[in-house]
């Protein structure tokens, strides 16, 4: 599954998010591979599709596909010195795919910044300055090691120093390495060092709970501009709001947020800009027992979304019979599809795409 870490300065309203998301957080029994720990939080990724293939297939159980928030708290200017959580913090980042970077745009005097004022440019800085720092150190560590490697006369030493040498002094220049200009191949080299400044990142600008229908204020548009800098994406959202949200279910959520006059919650477009930052897509299985929501990269072969179900899947993949969502609907079920002509057998080359639903078939 996916796994997004939550940064920002202390005060800016990440334990409410986190809060938030534990709260509306799905039932961990049915994600057995997602980690237990109280700093992780699982929630549901909404679709309307598996609704409708519930409806029509009727299973015994339905279960969304989900993704993994984790809280990293304590990210403090400091952090790669060690002070404050320092080093488990950084241990913990490194794992996730993309970073939800909070930083408070809401204006209330009465909770106090640790920097004094409201200033979501300056927040950024500081964090994103311990992040490069926190690389800066194993990129220089690496350079190092690969260094005494050359003398072996292995080509990958040199292909690495190649990528090292570009990487390091952006890095000490304060500059993410994402803003290195690295090609897919060269990030491959450095892949092992599991950059942080290299993951994507998306700003969820905190706005007062009075402002989330109005136009951006200020402090957001200048997120906005940063973001669109840097192929980072902005979300929008009330913390606290998003804590009332989290509090109801279904109708009544539907309800509250009708009421408030938006769409969705903040955490639902949260999830939803996280899946495009990534590249995600859903696919589907479908059987009487279980229908059931599964992410997987776009790109991803037929073995592939097969492996995110059991490894033993991909390992042992022979086919699979593949249809898409629209017309399972319109056939009723899997039979039915087959009789109509519109299932398909794919392949180990098959690309999955958004919406297939899929029944694969395996050696054991
Ligand atoms: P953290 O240190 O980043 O985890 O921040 P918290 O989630 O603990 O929030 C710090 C304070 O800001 C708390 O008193 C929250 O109630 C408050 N806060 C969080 N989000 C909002 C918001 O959207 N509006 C307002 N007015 N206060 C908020």
């Amino acid at each position: 599954g996916m796994k997004c870490g939550i940064v920002g300065l202390p005060n800016v309203g990440k334990s409410t998010l986190f809060n938030a998301i534990t709260e509306a957080g799905a039932e961990s029994a049915n994600y057995p591979f997602c980690t237990i720990d109280p700093n992780i939080g699982i929630v549901e990724v909404p679709d309307r599709r598996l609704d409708k293939l519930t409806e029509v297939i009727d299973p015994k159980k339905t279960v969304p596909t989900a993704i993994e928030f984790v809280d990293i708290a304590g990210l403090v200017k400091g952090a790669s010195k060690g002070e404050g959580l320092g080093n488990k913090f950084l241990g913990n980042i490194r794992e996730v795919d993309a970073i939800v970077h909070v930083v408070r745009c809401f204006d209330d005097e009465n909770i106090t910044h640790v920097e004094g004022s409201v200033d979501p440019l300056r927040d950024i800085e500081i964090i994103e300055l311990e992040l490069v720092l926190a690389d800066l150190e194993s990129a220089t560590k690496k350079r190092d090691r690969t260094q005494k490697m050359l003398k072996t006369g292995e080509k990958i030493y040199k292909e690495q120093m190649a990528v090292l040498d570009k990487l390091v002094p952006v890095l000490e220049e304060g500059n993410p390495a994402r803003s290195a200009g690295l090609s897919k191949d060269e990030e491959k080299l450095v892949r092992d060092l599991n950059l942080l400044t290299l993951k994507p990142v998306l700003y969820a600008a905190n706005i007062g709970e009075d402002e989330i229908t109005e136009e951006d204020n200020q402090l957001v548009k200048k997120v906005r501009e940063k973001a669109a800098g840097e192929d980072a994406k902005v979300v929008t959202i009330s913390a606290r709001l998003e804590a009332e949200i989290a509090e109801l279910d279904g109708e009544e959520k539907e309800m509250f947020l009708e009421e408030l006059g938006i769409k969705e919650s903040g955490l639902d477009k949260l999830i939803r800009a996280g899946y495009e930052l990534l590249g995600l897509i859903t696919y589907f299985t479908a059987g009487e027992k279980e229908v059931r929501a599964w992410t997987v990269k776009k790109g991803a072969t037929a073995p592939e979304a097969a492996g995110v179900i059991h490894t033993d899947m991909q390992r042992g993949f022979i086919k699979a019979e593949v249809v898409s969502y629209e017309d399972l609907i319109e056939a009723g079920s899997f039979a039915k599809a087959r009789e109509a002509g519109t299932l398909r057998l794919e392949g180990k080359d098959y690309i999955v795409e958004d919406g297939d639903v899929c029944y694969f078939k395996f050696n054991v």
